[in-house]
């Protein structure tokens, strides 16, 4: 049976760590701007999730919240007033925003140095590059999971399931920093189990109930399911529960990835403090 990967247990360690960080500093002013546009269910979870992590290491979160009538070009301005305030050190946009606005039109008017999603094309620009600036969330918790297993990640087989610029796309980039040897998988890939199966290290981000199987995972694999699906109102994840029979280490859902997502967040806002206030 695989080992499971605790990220609600490694988040509350980080979360401390990060408290911790922010007391040595002499528990300044760090403001964390949450612009929510409507009320998505989801996003309402995720947002008070964000804003309850943040108080507890000592981080100010401000929520912005708009109506879902607000107009792209009002929504920008909104963001440049943020962009403008000393006060707010990081800031990020819950998605999605509402249908009909240009997703990337509007995170792109976040200042990068304020970028705490780090979804700007500067920030993703120099994960490609390999160049220090922000990570985005949930891949950056994705690489700590993996870490925690202990394996050493260089000359491994990671494959990645999934290319959002979010998760898929970062999650590969920085796998492949620490020398793995990549595979992106996404909707027109073939033969999705033979490539899976090949996988020591196995990232599935599709949001798709039950697409890995257990006969589509190598041994002893270490597993890091991504998904967040509701199934008869429970939160299930992309892999099937007997994968756990084959894989050496697993991550649960909920519980896995979806705690050190909002952790990491706290984290680059730190590290944003640090970066542009703080030193
Ligand atoms: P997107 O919808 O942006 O991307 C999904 C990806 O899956 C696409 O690249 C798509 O391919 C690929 N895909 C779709 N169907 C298949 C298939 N049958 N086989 C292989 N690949 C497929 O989703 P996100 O990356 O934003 O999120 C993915 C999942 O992770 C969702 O369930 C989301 O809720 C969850 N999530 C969880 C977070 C957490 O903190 N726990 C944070 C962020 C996301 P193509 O590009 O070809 O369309």
């Amino acid at each position: 049976m695989a080992a499971i990967i605790n990220g609600r247990e490694i988040a509350e360690r980080e979360k401390k760590r990060i408290k911790r960080r922010i007391a040595s500093l002499g528990n300044p002013d760090i403001g964390l701007a949450i612009v929510q546009v409507g009320n998505d269910p989801a996003s309402n979870i995720y947002v008070s999730k964000k804003i309850e992590a943040a108080g507890e290491v000592g981080i100010r979160a401000v929520h912005v919240h708009l109506n879902n009538d607000i107009s792209e070009d009002e929504l920008i301005e909104k963001i440049e007033q943020l962009n403008r305030d000393e006060r707010i050190t990081g800031m990020i946009v819950q998605l999605p925003l509402a249908k009909g606005m240009n997703t990337q039109r509007v995170v792109e008017s976040v200042r990068a140095e304020k970028d705490a999603d780090g979804f700007t094309s500067l920030n993703m620009g120099k994960l490609f590059a390999g160049i220090s600036g922000v990570i985005p969330a949930t891949p950056k918790g994705i690489m700590k999971l993996i870490e925690e297993t202990g394996i050493d990640i260089e000359g491994k087989k990671a494959v990645v399931v999934g290319r959002s610029n979010i998760v898929g796309k970062p999650a590969a980039m920085l796998l492949l920093r620490r020398n793995a040897t990549v595979t992106i998988c996404h909707s027109r890939t073939r033969e999705l189990g033979r490539i899976t199966r090949e996988a020591d290290i196995l990232v599935v981000a599709v949001g798709k109930a039950g697409l890995i199987k257990k006969e589509m995972v190598k041994e002893g694999a270490v597993v890091i399911d991504v998904g967040t699906n509701r199934v008869d109102g429970k939160l299930v994840g992309d892999v099937d529960d007997d994968v756990g029979e084959v894989a050496g280490f697993i991550t649960p859902v909920p519980g896995g990835v979806g705690p050190m997502t909002v952790t990491m967040l706290l984290e680059n806002t730190l590290e944003l403090f640090e970066k542009n206030k703080g030193g």
